[in-house]
Order: structure tokens, then sequence, then C-alpha cells
């Protein structure tokens, strides 16, 4: 499983000697204040690192180098308690290698309006320090996220506590490990792209492996390792007639659990963090894997079918991102529509690899056929998704860019039984409505291939697309399709 607490973000502060040591030592004492109070609230998922007030460029510098170097160190909180001159923090931020977030806040919530005079002015004066080191920033064209408001005040710590996951989300996706068993399937376009481009960019690697190197350590799991992994499905899971203890198909049960092991062997040995395969590529395996995909989803590893590298990493990044939080994320396709105009819907699933993460209520593992790929039957959890607030995301290769394009959507609670349909499923509203989101969608070049999300936000996923410098689309309840349509006119001149 995916633990953020371990890494830090630290908190820096901007000031001057101009103040003389007494207002310094306050500015210290509130900064560590509200360092101590982020690092008690639950909502952040990190720790955060007190640093002593910075003064000067040097110290600044300094800092910034430290940070870089310093591997648990995911990104940095900056607030300007008083003015801080920028010019001092331009080597520093150009040193800089890691996200940071301005805090525009202020020690004092209230004006005390009765005792006001300049010695408070002059300690809550973050009103101004913030503007200039604003301008220093935006004249060095750096990407950041600005958060305002009182650093007490539960929305803002919201907002950090956010801002945090996707900090975390990016130093994963530079040490991120994809691995690829088998190749695209074959004609697909959109999972194909530039994984050159895609490591400058995101800084994860995608390496191709033959399937028989994973079927490899496949055959090596042990009878007792299936025995062992088999009671826990029979545990967590509802499991079906056929692959019950005395069932006609039991067998195919332990060659799926054997799937599930010497899948989860072969990533945990070389350190991957996701990884695709593909139904064209199956050699030596008896079945496509189902539950091994699912399961290997449930933690924390990124997965996109048929060789979609891309939303294998989008998928990881998401997890990343909603470490800890009630609700997950799945990868997803966009599947078949119900038109009826009152109540328009999509039926979001897939083959079989759906991440219980996002189920709601039982989950049963069953058999049935598959009519592609020409192998055995495969075993797969099947479930369904409870209703909310999510979204669908997508990462699309454009040739000179990558741009990440998301629908917010209404997910509804499934009422009817399908008793024929043998896979996961979600369904869900798409916003404003269905056919401005999916003409939306597909003016964008959106894949079919997305990472469906109960607990990320748009928002985190802007901040992401900000810090990797790529292009970001979002549909939603605001979404005019004629501007949206400009929009992506206005894009393409800005990325040539
Ligand atoms: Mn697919």
């Amino acid at each position: 499983m995916i633990d953020l607490s371990k890494n830090e973000i630290w908190f820096i502060t901007g000031s001057q000697h101009l103040y003389g040591m007494e207002t310094l030592k306050k500015v210290a004492g509130h900064s560590e204040e509200i360092a101590k109070s982020f690092n008690a609230d639950g909502k952040i998922p990190v720790t955060i690192v007190f640093k002593p007030v910075v003064k000067t460029s040097e110290e600044i510098n300094n800092l910034c180098k430290e940070a870089n170097n310093m591997d648990s160190c995911v990104g940095l909180l900056m607030w300007m308690h008083t003015f801080s001159p920028a010019k001092m923090w331009i080597a520093g931020l150009k040193a800089l290698q890691k996200p940071f977030l301005h805090l525009h806040t202020q020690y004092n919530r209230d004006i005390p309006w009765n005792s006001i005079d300049m010695d408070f002015m002059n300690l809550n004066q973050s009103a101004h320090g913030g503007r200039e080191f604003g301008f220093l920033a935006s004249r060095m064209r750096l990407r950041r996220k600005v958060v305002v408001g009182h650093w007490q005040d539960g929305k803002v710590i919201q907002k950090v506590a956010d801002w945090c996951r996707v900090a975390n989300a990016v130093a994963d996706s530079k040490k991120m490990k994809i691995a690829r068993f088998g190749d695209n399937m074959r004609q697909v376009a959109v999972t194909e792209g530039n994984k050159v481009s895609a490591q400058i960019t995101f800084g994860y690697e995608v390496n191709g492996f033959g399937v028989g190197d994973l079927v490899q350590y496949i055959n090596a799991t042990s009878e007792k390792q299936i025995d062992t992994l088999i009671q826990e499905y029979e545990s967590t899971y509802v499991l079906a007639g056929p692959i019950k203890f005395d069932g006609s198909m039991r067998s195919s049960l332990r060659d799926a659990a054997r799937i599930d092991l010497g899948m989860r062997a072969f990533l945990e040995e070389a350190g991957f963090h996701a990884f695709t395969d593909t139904f064209e590529d199956l050699y030596g395996m008896k079945q496509l894997p189902g539950i091994a995909t699912q399961r290997l989803m449930a933690s924390g590893y990124g997965f996109g079918a048929e060789g979609d590298w891309k939303t294998a990493a989008l998928v990881r990044t998401m997890k990343v991102m909603g470490a800890g939080l009630d609700g997950g994320n799945s990868f997803m396709e966009d599947y078949t529509y119900h038109f009826d105009p009152d109540n328009m819907a999509c039926l979001g699933s897939h083959m079989l690899e759906i991440c219980p993460s996002i189920a709601k209520g039982d989950i049963s593992c069953e058999i049935h056929p598959l009519g592609i790929g020409r192998k055995e039957d495969p075993i797969r959890l099947v479930f369904n998704a409870g209703g909310g607030d999510a979204l669908n995301a997508s990462i699309v290769d454009m040739g000179n860019r990558f741009r990440m394009l998301v629908n917010e959507v209404e997910a509804i609670d499934i009422e009817n039984d399908m008793p024929k349909l043998p896979v996961a499923r979600v369904l869900w509203n798409a916003k404003p409505d269905l056919q401005t989101a999916a003409a939306a969608w597909i003016y964008a070049g959106g894949a079919h291939h997305t990472c469906y999300s109960q607990n990320v936000t748009a928002e985190s996923l802007e901040d992401f697309a900000e810090l990797m410098n790529i292009e970001f689309l979002l549909i939603n309840q605001k979404t005019d399709l004629y501007r949206f349509k400009q929009e992506l006119r206005w894009n393409d001149a800005t990325f040539t």
C-alpha cells in the first residue's frame, strides 16, 4: 500500500533583516506554530518540517539546494510573513527542482480594530509581502500553486493537504517504473505515444518485457503459496459455485492465483509501480489476468490494458494522490450508453480489469468465458461501484505535447441487477450532460481508457498538469461547447 506519511514538505518563511531581532523572533515563532498546526491536522498526509526563517539570498539558495538533494522532501510551502525583497529569491528559485506552494496567509486572522498600530502593521504585512514574491515567481515563469486565506481555515488546510498529495504524485512519477508485458493492441492509435517524451516530461520509464519473462515467475509459484492465497480469496470475496472447494472449475481458480502471485513477484522484485498487458499476447499463460490485475490495482499499482502505458502511469499517479482517503481509483473505459432522453448515463467497465477499491457492497469472484484472446475462462471480481461525485481523467499524446483531459461526473447507485453481465461496472451521468461532455471529450481527442476516481479532485489534477508543464482541459458543470472548442484552438496556438 502507498504510505505518504514519511515524505516531507518543508515549511519555509521569508523575511529580511530590516525589522530587527525582536520582530524576526516573533516571525519564527508564528511560522513554527503554523507548521506544527498543519502537522497535527489529520488532513495533511505528509510530515511538515519547519525550517528557520530565511533572510538572505545565501540562506535561500542553500535551503533550495538542500531540498533538491533530500529524497524525502517532495515539496515546499513558502510563506512571506513580512516583506522579503524578492531579488534575494532569484538564485534559490532558479536552483530549486522541487514543487512549491505559495501560502498567502497571515498570522492574525482579524484586524484588531481598537489596538491596531504600526507595529502590528509591520508584523502582519504578508498582504503586500506575498505580492512581491508572486511578481518574482511570475517574472521567472515558475509553475506553482497559490493558496490564499487564514492558516486555520478548514478550506485553506484542505487545499494545502490536496497539494501535498499532488507533490507526492510528482515525486512518485519521477521515479515510477512501468512494465509492459507485450506490446500495444494492434492498430490502436490512442494507446500509442512517445515514451522518450513521456520520460522527459513525467520522469517515469516504460520498459517492455516478453511475456515469457513473466511466465517464469508464474510457473515458479508453489502450491503452498496458492493454497494461502485462495484462503484469502475465500475470506474476502463471495466465490461462485463452479470455483468453490468442490466446484468443477476449481483448478481455474488455482491458475488465476498462480498468475496473481507470479505477477506480484515480478513487479515487486524489480520495483515496478505500474504495468500493462494485452490479450493478444499471453503466450504461456492460461488466462488473461483478471483477478490478478484487479488486486494489484487495489494494492496501489497502476494498470493500463492493451499496452496502454500512459493510462497505467495515470492510474498509479491518482492512486498516490488518493492514498489513505475514502473511495478509490481504477482503470476504466466508457463502455456503453443509456440514451434515454430523460435519464442519460454511461456504463463504465472493462473486459475484466476494474479495481475493487471503488466497489460498493459484496465483491463476487466468478468465472466466465472471454470471447477474445483464445485462452481459458478467466477469473474476475464482479461488483458495482457506488454513487457520488467522481471523475474520469485521460492523458493523450498530441504529438507536440501531452494533454490531460478531465470530466467530472455524478456516479449513480446501480439499481438494475444485470445478471448476465460478468464484469464490474460503474454508472455515471457526465457533467454538464452526456451529450455536451462526450462531444467535448471527442473534440479534445480524449482516450477511451481513463482513470476513474472517487477521491481525487479536478483541481489536484490541474495542479499536477501545471507542475508537469502539460496541457489541462476540464469538462464540468460550467462547460459550454462553443467556448471549449475555442479553448482547444487557443491551446493549439499556445503549444506550437
Ligand atoms: Mn480497453
